[in-house]
């Protein structure tokens, strides 16, 4: 059978592409995609013109069985998303599944991904982290979801919308408190890139001024809850210190 190749795209600067993904898109028989048209511009633009095939979050369920068969009788396949890494907030899950389980080669080509771009230029602790993708979009359940992840230490990322950046900050201001350090990172790799960082408080504050600061595709990176010093103690030393202070007049 075929081989289905899991390609990574630019999330905005189109110089971001791979030679490896090149290669791939001219030596593949079909290119899967969310966009076709959004596609079939970005891949005209490196030259390369290549039957599409449609695969969206809401077909991918049935699709992804044409797609599979497709690779059983011989077809190389290429997935792409409309921008940074298929899988990542984007279609592809059930495809690379029903691949794996059909035991068909999946090869990753790596690339751009806006969560993890965001992240190494955040200046937060990039060593263990959450990703969250999209909150959800009603203000309940994203409450209830920032709620939950209020105590977590690691690093949180999530994808955000220029329509709820605004109401999010205010949540993430209630339920984690206005001095949680936060990085927006707005249109990355892009003309206006900004990557601004402060206390949730202040940053909200300064993002309600102009509606231009709060424009274009978003990371949101959230510093994870800062332990407590006490806690920062070794377990022993504090078993010692109590042993002491039973003694101690
Ligand atoms: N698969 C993509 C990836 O690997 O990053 C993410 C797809 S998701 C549907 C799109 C979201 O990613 C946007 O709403 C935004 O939150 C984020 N995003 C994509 N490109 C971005 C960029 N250039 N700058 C900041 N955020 C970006």
């Amino acid at each position: 059978s075929g081989t289905l190749y899991i390609v990574a795209t630019p999330i905005g600067n189109l110089q971001d592409i791979t030679q490896r993904a090149l290669a791939i898109f001219s030596q593949v028989d079909l290119i899967a995609a969310e966009d076709t048209r959004h596609s079939g511009l970005l891949l005209s633009h490196y030259g390369i013109k290549k039957p599409f095939f449609a695969l969206h979050d809401h077909n991918e369920q049935q699709k992804a069985d044409v797609l599979v068969e497709k690779l059983q009788q011989g077809s190389n396949i290429a997935l792409i998303s409309d921008a940074g890494t298929p899988l990542i907030s984007d279609p592809g899950f059930h495809l690379v599944r029903k691949c794996r389980q059909a035991d068909i080669k999946v090869v990753p080509l790596p690339g751009a991904c806006a969560a993890i771009t965001a992240l190494c230029a955040s200046g937060i602790a990039s060593d263990r982290f959450c990703f969250e993708g999209f909150l959800p979009a009603k203000s309940k359940a994203r409450r209830d979801k920032l709620e939950n992840l209020s105590e977590e230490d690691r690093t949180l990322i999530f994808y955000e919308s220029t329509h709820r950046i605004l109401d999010t900050l205010a949540d993430i201001e209630m339920l984690m408190g206005a001095e949680r350090y936060v990085v927006l990172a707005r249109e990355i790799t892009k003309t206006w890139e900004t990557i601004c960082g402060d206390q949730v408080g202040n940053l909200l504050k300064w993002l309600a001024q102009d509606n231009n600061r709060t424009k274009g595709e978003m990371v949101l990176i959230i510093e994870g809850k800062p332990k407590l010093e006490t806690e920062q103690w070794d377990p022993k030393a504090i078993k010692a210190l109590q042993l002491i202070s039973q003694e101690l007049p």
